[in-house]
Order: C-alpha cells, then structure tokens, then sequence
C-alpha cells in the first residue's frame, strides 16, 4: 500500500443518457440522468484507493452547494482532501456529458469559474509524506514550478504527468517526471495516427505510455516500445474515465514495483472492466 497525491481536478458530473446522439438543434429525452463526481485527478484517485493505496487530492474545492456531490464521493471512497485549496466564490467545474447507450461514445461540454491550483499552495504542503505523486497536464505554467521544485526538494519521490490535451508549452514538462501518460487526442494533435509512431518519437528520460481506446495501449519502457491489447469486457456501456482508470491501474503496478510489462497489462485488464460497468465502483478486483 502506498500513499499517493494527485493534484488536478474535481467536478460535478451531470450525464444524460441517451440512446442515440441528436443531431443539431435535435430536442432528445434523456433515458437517465445522474449526477456525480468526475475529473481526471479524483477519478484517478478514486480507482487506487479501491486498489488499496491511501489516496490525497489537493486541488481548488469551492465551497457552493454542489460541491457537496465531490465531498461526498471522496468522502465515501476515503481520498483525503484536506490539503485542497478552499475558496468561497467561483463554482465548481461543471461537466455536461452526453453518454450514447448505441456507441458508448461520451460527449462532453465542460463549464469553469475556478481558478487552477498555484504553486504558492502546493509548496507547503507535506510532500515528503508521499510515496508517489500524479499531476493532471493542466495550469502548464504552475505545474513547471511545481515539477522544478520538486525535484530540487524531493528528487526521489516518483511522478507522473498525464498528458491529456494539447496546451501550450506542455512539452517542457516531459523531462521532469518519471511516467508521462499520453491520451491519443494528445498524440493525434501532435500528428500521428498511432501510439507506437508517436511514443518512438518522444524524447522524454521516463516511461511513456499511450492509450488507444478499443486497441489497447502502447509503453515505452526505454529501451523499446510494448503493446497490451485491450481486454473488451462483455458489453461496453461507459468508457467515460477509462483512460483515468488505465492511469490509476499503472500508476498502482508501478508503486508495487511491477515490472512495466506488467503494469501496462493489468492497466489495461482494469480499463477493459470499467468499460463493462457504469461508474468506477468495484473496481478493486
Ligand atoms: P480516454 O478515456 O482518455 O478516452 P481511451 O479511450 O484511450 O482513454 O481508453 C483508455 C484505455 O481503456 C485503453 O487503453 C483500453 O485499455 C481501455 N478501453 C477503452 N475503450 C475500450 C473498449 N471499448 N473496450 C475495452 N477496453 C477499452
């Protein structure tokens, strides 16, 4: 069991079900509709400490009423959000997801009045207390203070870096962290049309992994590029998340010391039993 931090963001998910994606201007019923905690660092979270690790969140947590939905489910799944910034004014970021029963296919409209956590909070924290640290690839400019400090501070305390979109200046980040976990719209918006083109290129020091939806991922473990197929459960009805939940399933082989072979399958088993359930319960088995 390991102690990890993930610096990043919560929201509140608002999903609609529908059972076929309207086209412009359509009005649609929606079949359901829940509303939950989402964002990539807590979704992350949420999945390691069903694999047994004591999870920490620092992020911005606004306190407004629907903030209530993110207390709660971190609540419920035992991640530690005392080392988060609280403010009284803004709103929680606010996700719109359209989720089509034909495809599975998510669809998403994402709404913010928060600001990104600074480095001014991140350098006070008790770093030294964890074992592993995961940055979501977002406030570039903060995140390289973050990453420089911490390895002038704490050299030894491993890191990951989620590279989910393109955002300006992100690729000055690469060579500060030891897993770098790269989206295929990442890759795509660097040019290629496939991880194991796009991994090869990459000149970061650390591990790389890139996942490929229904193919699978692909990891450069330094010396030489891998692939795991995707392990399709019976029936895919939400892959919302499966690319957090496959970051969750590396992220805990890694700590556990698994070799990188490892890692990258079982990340990929996990990721393959999200998209047969809604949600990221039960995940621990
Ligand atoms: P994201 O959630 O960021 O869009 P991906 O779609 O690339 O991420 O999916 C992440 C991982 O989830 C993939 O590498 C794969 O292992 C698994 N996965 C995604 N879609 C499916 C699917 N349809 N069937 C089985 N596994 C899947």
């Amino acid at each position: 069991m390991a102690t990890i931090l993930a610096i990043g963001i919560a929201t509140i998910d608002i999903i609609n079900h529908v059972s076929q994606f309207p086209a412009e201007d359509d009005e649609v019923r929606a079949i359901s509709q829940f509303i939950t905690r989402g964002g990539n660092a807590t979704n992350t979270l949420v999945v390691l400490s069903q694999l047994g690790h004591r999870c920490h969140w620092s992020g911005v947590l606004i306190d407004e009423p629907d903030s209530l939905v993110v207390k709660k489910d971190l609540d419920q799944h035992q991640i530690d959000y005392s080392s988060c910034l609280r403010l009284n004014t803004g709103k929680m970021p606010t996700s719109y997801i359209t989720l089509n029963e034909a495809n599975a296919s998510r669809t998403i409209v994402h709404h913010r009045d928060c600001p990104e956590l600074p480095f001014a909070h991140f350098k006070h924290l008790d770093i030294a207390t964890f074992d592993w640290i995961h940055f979501e690839g977002r406030n570039v400019e903060e995140l390289e203070k973050m990453l420089h400090w911490l390895r002038q501070h704490h050299p030894d305390i491993p890191c990951s870096l989620e590279v989910e979109k393109q955002r300006t200046g992100i690729e000055a980040l690469f060579h500060l962290v030891d897993v770098l976990m790269f989206s295929r719209p990442y890759a795509k918006s660097q040019g290629f049309e496939n991880a194991a083109d796009f991994l090869q290129a990459q000149t970061a020091p650390g591990l790389m992994s890139c996942t490929w939806g229904e193919q699978g991922a692909w990891l450069h473990n330094g010396k030489e590029i891998i692939h795991s197929p995707a392990f399709p459960p019976e029936r895919v009805v939400d892959t919302l998340g499966a690319g957090d939940t496959f970051n969750a399933g590396l992220i805990s082989a890694l700590v556990n010391k698994d070799s990188p072979e490892q890692a990258l399958h079982s990340a990929c088993q996990l990721a393959g039993q999200k998209c047969g359930q809604f949600g990221f319960d039960n995940l621990s088995s």
